[in-house]
């Protein structure tokens, strides 16, 4: 087994916990390729220059979990904070805390609405006329009526997918969740946290182990799959089969930083609803770390748009057109894909919380050590 040659392609949670598990656990030597120059891929943290502030640099990250696996594996690389994640939402009526919870729809309303009450006051303001969702927005409409939807989702949504809400499936609206309570926390998964020292000092310390060979600012290229066993690959499927059936979609973010002494929001994020106001959300990144002090404060305007060929792909789209595509390269990736292993967000074209990511790692690499010569094609089904 020892003499397995393995490379993990990236070095985001996906290539990391892969190639700290097979280090560990089996003593294999695993060559870690990077294309950037730091660690951590998505997850990037850094401090700004000029304030000292640790920056997320690719949007907000907050780590929440229910899997007591994840939790455990994090925690043995890095000290996790405290952190409880309140956003704020401003719309034309004012501004609220979202998710939308007992607070919410009292201030919007204008009433005393308790967790007896509330129910029926939501089914009261629901469209009845919808019988059958067939779109996001018919979905919200009939769960929350108009006010609401108008207020909190349809300009958002508009702004941060680039499309009409009636072209998003009515899955994605289910999922948002409405609170009858006065709970303003917005994950309410059994472990929260902030590592102490960003995630791009979790990441480097998951890969400081002997075995692991890391190969900073080095692109992986198809030609160097042949010098190893089995590639585990998190870059994007697409790419890697050279775009053969087109570009799968991806929406992209822009961040403009705005600096000051003290305080910029009160807050460490704050959602724009408006669809007249070009950005979807401010971030300030010092609220995620209260532990430190810092007498300046950076925070970042995030804005959304189509991802392009040179910009860098942040959210799937997922649309139908784009279902389809990614069917025609799994079934390239299952006929041609040779010694290659999907993984992670870009790999499998779906939008992953960190700790799915780290989840399915956990799984693959097992997965792996108990049979290397039957590898998984996919660390999950991409469709
Ligand atoms: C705006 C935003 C906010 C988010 N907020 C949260 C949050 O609050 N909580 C949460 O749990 N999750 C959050 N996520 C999700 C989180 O970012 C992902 O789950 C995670 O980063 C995925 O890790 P990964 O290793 O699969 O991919 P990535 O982090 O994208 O890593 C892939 C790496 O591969 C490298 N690479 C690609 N191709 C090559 C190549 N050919 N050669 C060498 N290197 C290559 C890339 O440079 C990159 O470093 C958020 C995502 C976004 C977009």
């Amino acid at each position: 087994m020892s003499a397995l040659r393995v490379a993990c392609v990236g070095s985001g949670f996906s290539g990391a916990v892969i190639a700290r598990t097979l280090a560990e656990r089996a003593g294999l030597e695993v060559d870690v390729f990077e294309s950037e120059p730091y660690v951590g891929g998505h997850c990037h943290t850094e401090r700004d220059e000029r304030t000292g502030v640790m920056v997320h640099r690719h949007g907000p990250h907050i780590f929440n979990t229910q899997f007591d696996d994840v939790w455990s594996f994090v925690n043995r690389f890095t000290v996790f904070r405290d952190y409880v994640h309140k956003v704020r939402a401003i719309t034309s009526r004012g501004v609220f805390g979202l998710p939308i919870n007992l607070k919410t729809l009292n201030d919007f309303f204008g009433e005393e609405l308790t967790a007896e009450t509330a129910p029926g006051f939501l089914e009261a303001q629901g469209d009845k006329s919808i019988a059958e969702p067939r779109n996001f927005e018919e979905q919200a409409l009939r769960m929350l009526g108009r006010d609401l939807y108008e207020a909190f989702f349809h300009g958002y949504t508009r702004k941060q997918w680039g499309v009409d809400p009636t072209e998003l499936p009515a899955s994605i609206f289910q999922r948002l969740p409405v609170r009858m309570s006065y709970d303003d926390n917005y994950h309410i998964s059994r472990y929260t946290g902030i590592p102490e020292q960003g995630y791009t000092q979790l990441i480097a310390s998951i890969l400081d182990h002997p075995k692991i060979r890391l190969r900073l600012g080095q692109t992986f290229e198809a030609s160097d799959a042949a010098s190893y066993d089995r590639v585990f690959y998190s870059g994007p499927i697409d790419g890697w089969f050279g775009r053969r059936h087109g570009r799968l979609r991806y929406r992209t973010l822009r961040f403009e930083a705005i600096y000051q002494e003290g305080d910029y929001q009160g807050t460490s994020q704050v959602n724009f609803c408006q669809e007249s106001v070009p950005w979807t959300r401010v971030t300030e990144h010092k609220h995620f770390a209260a532990w430190e002090s810092h007498s300046e404060t950076v925070a970042h305007k995030e804005f959304s748009s189509a991802c392009g060929p040179d910009d860098t792909p942040y959210y799937p789209l997922r649309l139908v057109d784009d279902r389809s595509t990614l069917a025609q390269y799994v079934e390239l990736a299952d006929r041609e894909g040779g010694n290659l292993t999907f993984v992670g967000r870009l790999g499998t074209y779906r939008y992953l919380n960190m700790d799915q990511v780290i989840k399915e790692a956990l799984d693959t690499a097992e997965g792996f050590l108990a049979a290397p010569h039957d590898a998984a094609r996919f660390s999950k089904d991409p469709l």
